[in-house]
């Protein structure tokens, strides 16, 4: 993902929405869902949410037992997807001091995954997650019910294992550390990364040795977490546009059982799998079943993409309004492929478009249910 501003949500405003009792959730997501028909008909209209996209605001805490509280009232929203395959959410930005509430905001708005950055995404440096922090964040997870693999942190951008500078290098391989003992604390088991970029195309095989070195480092220092390779657009002299790419790190990484590989829809667009056709979307999946292998699928990216086929840039769209379409979500929402991962969405917000509620809402839509692929 690129540009945390605009694909980002804060929590200003949810402790507000958070104190709804559930009828008044109920009715608001009643209307939502009739802003949602709207959208399948045309295009998405008006926020129901306000939402902010201010990184590291000030917010008053919510206090555990006021979030236990709210948890039945939450609960109503949830419903549209508890009995569906797909666990869909968004990526969520959190505020400083307050990882805990990205959990309760997931919840609230209808989210069965999250995603969320741990520290700045274009800082190398980071406070010291408090253990008070953590802990909240834990509590959050088991009572909201949010087990761990629909949680996928997201590297800083920062972060470049592939940079044949040693200072980027070393600091980036620090960064990857503390990142994984950041998740440790959290109780969390996934954490997605860009590969990396290189400085031209031959250096590519060196580029993967980079990587997959940094990744071996971190494992041994942190247990228990698997890192997560983002494919990405072919922009550039990133890695991971290729399918190859990526079974390249995971063949130089020693411990198999704990790296995998998350879909950006966005991504596979650009990189030249028509996603907004099913026999596209097909043929990238058995493409990665037999380059890289399914098994190591642990997450999808549900973006829509701003450029056309094949273009190799990252801009992210909302769903429905780039060239992915509509068709090719409700044909992602029933691939079985994807069924049991976290699908988050990382979509532009703006004050008229992406409210990730109704984005959540509107994928759920498409699912056609069990078996009705
Ligand atoms: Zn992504």
């Amino acid at each position: 993902m690129k540009g945390a501003g605009e694909r980002t949500r804060s929590l200003k405003s949810r402790k507000k929405s958070n104190q709804q009792p559930a009828s008044q959730i109920q009715e608001s997501t009643l209307k939502s869902k009739s802003r949602q028909r709207k959208h399948q008909g045309q295009s998405l209209t008006a926020c129901s949410v306000k939402c902010s996209m201010v990184e590291g605001g000030t917010e008053t805490e919510t206090e555990p037992s006021q979030a236990l509280n709210e948890r039945e009232a939450v609960s109503s929203v949830r419903k549209s997807g508890t009995k569906s395959e797909k666990y869909v959410g968004a990526h969520l930005s959190i505020q400083a001091g307050g990882i805990w509430k990205a959990v309760s905001h997931s919840v609230e708005i209808g989210g069965r995954a999250l995603g969320l950055f741990l520290r700045s995404p274009r800082s190398w440096r980071a406070r010291p997650l408090e253990e008070k922090a953590a802990e909240r964040f834990r509590l959050c997870c088991k009572e909201y019910d949010f087990p761990a693999r629909f949680i996928l942190p997201h590297s800083p951008y920062v972060m470049n294992l592939g940079s044949p500078k040693p200072d980027v290098y070393e600091k980036s391989r620090t960064m990857l550390v503390e990142e994984l003992q950041c998740c440790r604390q959290l109780g969390l088991t996934l954490y997605n990364m860009h590969p990396g970029a290189g400085i031209d195309a031959t250096s590519v095989d060196e580029c993967l040795n980079r990587i997959a070195d940094g990744i071996n480092y971190a494992h041994g220092l942190v247990e228990g977490v698997t890192v997560v390779l983002e494919n990405m657009s072919c922009q550039g002299t990133t890695i991971g546009g290729k399918f190859e790419e990526l079974r390249g790190i995971i063949d130089r990484v020693q411990d198999k059982s704990r790296i995998g590989v998350c879909l950006d829809t966005c991504h596979a667009f650009a990189a030249g799998y028509d996603l907004s056709k099913k026999e596209g979307l097909q043929k990238m999946l058995n493409e990665f079943s037999s380059v890289v292998g399914l098994h190591y699928l642990k997450a999808v990216h549900v973006n829509d993409s701003k450029g056309a086929l094949g273009c190799h840039l990252d801009r992210h769209e909302n769903i429905g309004r780039g060239h992915i379409g509509l068709e090719g979500f409700r044909h992602i929402m029933n691939e079985p492929r994807f069924n049991d991962l976290p699908m988050i969405l990382e979509t532009p917000y703006s004050p008229v478009h992406g409210d990730p509620r109704e984005e959540i809402e509107l994928l759920y839509s498409f699912y056609k249910g069990k078996g009705n692929t």
